[in-house]
């Protein structure tokens, strides 16, 4: 391959500034440069970071200016991610430097961490009889130490064996100083994983329909240049995650590397092990990537990519930007799950980002689901996405029995609202007895979700967001789920005066102290962003509960996903409408996918599983369907719904949002906005009116929304980002654009 002479390069600095800038190499550092390199350049009187994405021969810029320094060693970026970049820059109409701060992690980038170093012991030369009897007169303590190090058969960390001899540092560099020992720093890493038990495993019997499952995919890593993306729709506990290793295991056999993305709520220590266990080979083939890695953990993990040392990641959403080389298969577990989605710049679907990888490199994309997305199976429906069912579950384990409690009866019954209908007590009370567990769901944290005035009907508002303030009883405060503004509850209505305050609707903490008064006798826990704040709080609790110490645990959606607790017989759902009437195209759809991922946590032992849904719109198409777990009949009514509408996945949807601490500027922006987008985007696109967000004010910020629908979502990009550009915003108004979003509000 002819290589042009890095004369020039041209970068994009890691600030903002939309533009490509050029820069001279000097001669002693054009070997070393290279693109995807990270490089420090002069940029107006200071230094910046950036990242080279050409090497140039010539450049016609002038006053040019020579770059200062190569940071880090080698090019960090491969080619091929950088290809990814520009791919996503486009799509998401959104600055390069912008998804570069996105695909390296802020650690590698400013390279100011690095190995831990630790010293290591050796034997130097050889100690006479007669020397040491002089060191044992002259120097006791260097004595021990000078048998313990002539011993030594492979070097071991300096730190260790002075303490196993309770002897210091001192001593031993006196000891390195007579050369009887030799010293070495050497890199070692962080392993967040260290103290957990790797159990190693080999690979499961697979029943006949995973047996199809694993030879679609190995048919597709064969040939993974003819191969479409393959979209694995498998029920809860159908063995889907048993493929994924098998599948992993053929990549290798390949001589090619493996990403497994999750989302981040179900990268539990349990998730982990799965894989570390298959692959005990080598205790750093599994790199494990997600958000709360502390920064030195993350620069080794990376590294031990990045070096080839691990050939395996299991990550949250942005370890699809793993730098694996010879990647061969990408998995992505739950693949409807809106974490993947990232809801500040660049906005992007990682899931949708490792079908685009996996184009570019050849490698081997599977979707794996119970509850694929609509546009998911909607691909799949049309052949661009290959299917492959999983029917049943593992052992022929039958699906849970699905009940729905009209909570409009109950209540006309008992004439209030009860939080557990009859039934669902009783099903709890027939578990407390069997010693069986259950797990309760309620989307919706704290005690009760509003403090109203019962004379003038007000309500307690955030000062910056437009919703209610929760009281959470625990801390006795009321607090903002939007911005976590916190205030403490009034003992009179601030509005009128009146001794007049009641509590309206009830979350987690309520349900959870109501369950404790019911059963007395009943171990209840309760697990959710306010009772996991301590680092090891969930970790502690799922082994509780899976060891048994727990009969009842009540959670948001932290518990619905991915957990495998055989001894759950009963799964009660308190109020399945809490997502449904959301002003939002996927209402419904998210709906669906809850309740049955929820009501999967159920009957996975060999006890069939019973699940509760408690509800006041029993015949609302997402109940019904996920009740008779009719995938198929959901996904055509919905489909329907979405044609007639123009939404997603018959279109792309992209929307902007426009906020400014004033109202009116907001508005005046959002509104020329639109006038400008009419004129340049043309009949091919639809552009909605400038609306109030739903949810008008965020952060003490206005929102005006702009919704945009089209086809040739590259080109529309392309026209967005031109006008954009074009259009002289004001300073206190900010300009967001979301391709393919997935929060509406
Ligand atoms: P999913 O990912 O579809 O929810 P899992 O892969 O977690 O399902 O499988 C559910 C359970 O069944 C796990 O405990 C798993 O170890 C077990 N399992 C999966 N496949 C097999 C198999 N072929 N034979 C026996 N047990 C299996
Ligand atoms: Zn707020």
């Amino acid at each position: 391959m002819a290589v042009a002479t890095a004369n020039y390069v041209r970068v994009v600095i890691d600030r903002a500034i939309h533009r490509e800038l050029d820069y001279q190499v000097p001669e002693t550092l054009a070997p070393l440069v290279n693109v995807g390199s990270r490089v420090r350049v002069p940029f107006r009187d200071k230094s910046a970071l950036a990242t080279v994405l050409a090497v140039l021969e010539n450049s016609d810029v002038r006053g040019i200016r020579p770059l200062e320094a190569i940071v880090g060693d080698g090019p960090i970026l491969s080619s091929e991610l950088l290809e990814l970049a520009k791919w996503m820059s486009a799509y998401y109409c959104c600055p390069i430097e912008t998804v570069i701060r996105s695909l390296l992690p802020q650690v590698v980038r400013k390279a100011q961490v690095s190995w831990k170093k630790q010293l290591f012991v050796r034997p130097g030369r050889e100690l006479g009889a007669e020397e040491l009897d002089t060191l044992r007169k002259r120097a006791p303590r260097q004595a021990e130490l000078a048998a313990a190090v002539s011993r030594l058969t492979e070097p071991v960390a300096a730190a260790d064996l002075l303490r196993k001899l309770s002897l210091d540092n001192q001593t031993l560099r006196a000891l390195a100083k007579r050369g009887l020992a030799e010293l070495r720093e050497e890199a070692v890493a962080r392993d967040p994983h260290a103290e957990d038990q790797i159990v190693p495993t080999s690979n499961l019997a697979l029943n006949l329909e995973q047996v199809a499952a694993l030879g679609t995919i190995q048919q597709a890593l064969d040939a993974p240049a003819e191969a479409r993306p393959i979209l694995l729709h498998g029920v809860t506990g159908s063995g889907k995650t048993e493929i994924y290793l098998q599948a992993i295991r053929s990549t290798l056999d390949h001589g090619r590397t493996a990403i497994v993305l999750v989302p981040e709520i179900s990268l539990t220590p349990q998730t982990v092990e799965r894989f570390k266990g298959r692959f005990a080979e080598r205790s750093d083939m599994v790199a494990v990537l997600h958000s709360h890695l502390a920064e030195g953990e993350r620069h080794d993990e990376w590294h031990k990519i990045h070096s080839g040392r691990a050939r395996i990641v299991v990550g949250a959403r942005s370890a699809v930007f793993a730098p694996l080389k010879d990647l061969g298969l990408i998995v992505v577990d739950e693949e409807h799950e809106s974490t993947y989605k990232q809801e500040d710049a660049p906005r992007y679907n990682a899931r949708d980002v490792a079908i685009v990888r996996a184009k570019m490199g050849k490698c081997v994309v599977v979707l794996g689901s119970a509850t694929p997305s609509l546009e998911s199976y909607f691909n799949a429906s049309r052949g661009k996405y290959q299917l492959v069912n999983l029917t049943q579950r593992i052992d022929d384990k039958q699906m849970p029995q699905i009940r729905i409690t009209d909570l409009r009866q109950e209540r006309r019954k008992h004439k209030t609202a009860a939080i557990l209908s009859e039934k669902l007590i009783t099903a709890i009370t027939a578990r407390l007895e069997k010693r069986e567990q259950t797990i309760l769901f309620l989307n919706r944290r704290g005690f009760s979700t509003s403090l109203l005035c019962s004379e003038c009907g007000e309500a307690r508002e955030c000062p910056n967001c437009s919703v209610a303030l929760t009281f959470h009883r625990q801390v006795a405060r009321l607090s903002c789920h939007l911005c976590g503004h916190t205030a403490a509850v009034p003992k009179k209505c601030p509005n009128c005066g009146k001794d007049a305050l009641i509590y309206a609707g009830f979350g987690t903490e309520k349900v959870e102290s109501t369950v404790s008064q019911l059963f007395p006798q009943a171990v209840v826990r309760r697990m959710d962003a306010d009772s996991m704040t301590r680092k090891d709080a969930y970790r502690e609790t799922l082994r509780a509960f899976r060891t048994g110490k727990i009969d009842i645990l009540v959670g948001t959606q932290m518990i619905a996903k991915g957990l495998h607790f055989p001894n759950v017989t009963l799964v009660g759902i308190i109020n399945a409408d809490l997502g449904l009437h959301l002003p939002d195209f996927r209402a419904g759809e998210r709906t669906f996918q809850l309740l049955t991922q929820v009501s999967g946590r159920a009957g996975r032992g060999e006890v069939m599983g019973e699940v509760f849904v408690q509800t006041y719109t029993p015949f609302s198409p997402s109940i019904q369907f996920a009740r008779h777990h009719d995938f198929q009949g959901y996904f055509e009514q919905e489909l329907e719904f979405r044609e007639r509408c123009d939404f997603p996945p018959f279109k792309h949807a992209v929307l902007i949002t426009a906020r400014s601490n004033h109202e009116g500027r907001a508005k005046l922006t959002a509104e020329t906005l639109v006038r400008r987008l009419k004129e340049s985007l043309g009949s091919e696109f639809t552009v909605g009116d400038a609306m109030p967000a739903p949810l008008e004010k965020l952060q003490g910020q206005y929102r005006f929304h702009i919704l945009l629908r089209g086809e040739a979502i590259m080109r529309l990009s392309r026209l967005l980002r031109e006008t954009l550009d074009k259009l002289p915003f004001p300073e206190d108004v900010m300009v967001a654009v979301d391709v393919d979003p997935y929060q509406l509000l």
